[in-house]
């Protein structure tokens, strides 16, 4: 039975890929970075049926002595390092803390590999945020990156030391440059979380309005199932390689409201209030991605819709807030 190792394996990514693994008869070791409220962070790998069959360990992407004993006691055939300070906004906030995980933390598990594992496949979570100022109308491999936030910098230095790994050790080691992919797992600070989780509210009378930033930003959104799949794929092929996961679909954040408020029987435009102070100090205007490699390569393409994953989200924020209204009713 070959073994992963995940990092963030309590995020949107990390449980799915966790399944996914459970599913192809992998022994899932995923780490957990210690927390005084250990009973709810595994909330979504419960939500999805599987927390009692990974096993957790602790560890933290800024502590290179707890990766290396991880790995070295592990043995993983393959990592995947999902683990960062993942939100784009967050990241003007805490710049050095993102930097810390995000970059740094990379470096750290690639040192750990190198030191107790060489022989591990490695994968790490790129992002289209690196695109940040789009260099060309449709970004792939080759487009120039231009990073616009300290995120979109902390794993462009993550990405290159990845391709360094590969070049300077002979490690297995691919990048993924996922573009945006949500899920009814995603958090829900999210555009698309914050949007499907107002639209529960709304229609179940707990606010009147939705106060979002920038309505006029586009993003190219998948499904996070349908992009754990090609993480998985990167690590199946002989060579280890970058690779672009898009569906080659761009949308405004206001369509996005309009499907959403659409999908409930609402009209977004009566509820949704754009408001300055929650624009971002740059922005990331359009990101489209151009996923051909993937296709050619992996024989990876994308399998659900926005519309449906919208819906998907919508339905499961009306059920997470009807459960906590019949749980408040019987308090
Ligand atoms: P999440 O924010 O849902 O998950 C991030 C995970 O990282 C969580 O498990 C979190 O733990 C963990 N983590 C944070 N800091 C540390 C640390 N210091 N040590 C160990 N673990 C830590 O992200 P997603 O699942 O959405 O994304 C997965 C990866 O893919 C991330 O690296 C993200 O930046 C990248 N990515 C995501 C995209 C997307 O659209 N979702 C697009 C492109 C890239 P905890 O639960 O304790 O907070
Ligand atoms: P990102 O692409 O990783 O930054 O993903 P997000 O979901 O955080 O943001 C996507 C886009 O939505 C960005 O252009 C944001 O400026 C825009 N946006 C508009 N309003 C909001 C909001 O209220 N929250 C978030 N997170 N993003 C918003």
């Amino acid at each position: 039975m070959p073994t992963c190792f995940i990092t963030g394996i309590t995020g949107q990514d990390g449980a799915y890929l966790a399944q996914l693994m459970l599913q192809k008869n992998y022994r899932v070791v995923g780490m957990m970075r210690r927390s005084s409220s250990s009973d709810i962070v595994g909330e979504r790998l419960r939500w999805l049926g599987i927390l009692d069959q990974v096993e957790l360990v602790d560890g933290n992407l800024i502590d290179l002595a707890s990766l290396i004993r991880l790995v070295e006691t592990i043995k993983p055939d393959e990592v995947y390092n999902l683990a960062a300070q993942s939100f784009v906004a967050a990241s003007w906030h805490q710049p050095l803390l993102t930097g810390q995980v995000t970059a740094l933390g990379a470096a750290n598990l690639l040192e750990a590999v190198r030191i107790a594992r060489p022989e591990a496949r490695f994968y790490q979570a790129s992002s289209s945020e690196m695109y940040g100022l789009i260099q060309q109308p449709r970004q792939n491999e080759q487009t120039p990156f231009y990073p616009r936030s300290p995120y979109a910098i902390a794993k462009l230095y993550a990405h290159w030391m990845t391709v360094n790994y590969r070049e300077s050790f002979g490690m297995h080691a691919s990048s993924g440059i996922l573009f945006n992919h949500e899920s009814p797992l995603r958090g829900i600070e999210f555009v698309t979380r914050r949007v499907t989780d107002g639209v529960a509210r709304i229609k179940l009378g707990l606010a009147r309005e939705l106060s979002l930033g920038n309505l006029d930003a586009k993003r190219d959104w998948g499904h996070a199932r349908d992009y754990v799949r090609a993480m998985w794929l990167m690590l199946q092929q002989e060579k280890p390689g970058d690779y672009v996961v898009a569906t080659g679909r761009t949308t405004t954040i206001r369509d996005l409201c309009r499907i959403a408020f659409g999908h409930a029987g609402l009209d977004y435009e009566q509820y949704v209030v754009s408001r300055p102070e929650l624009r971002r100090p740059a922005e990331v205007d359009v990101l489209l991605g151009d996923a051909g490699k993937a296709l050619a390569a992996l024989g990876w393409q994308p399998t659900i819709r926005l519309e449906e994953m919208i819906a998907e989200m919508v339905e499961a924020d009306l059920a997470r807030h009807r459960a906590r209204q019949r749980a408040q009713l019987q308090t």
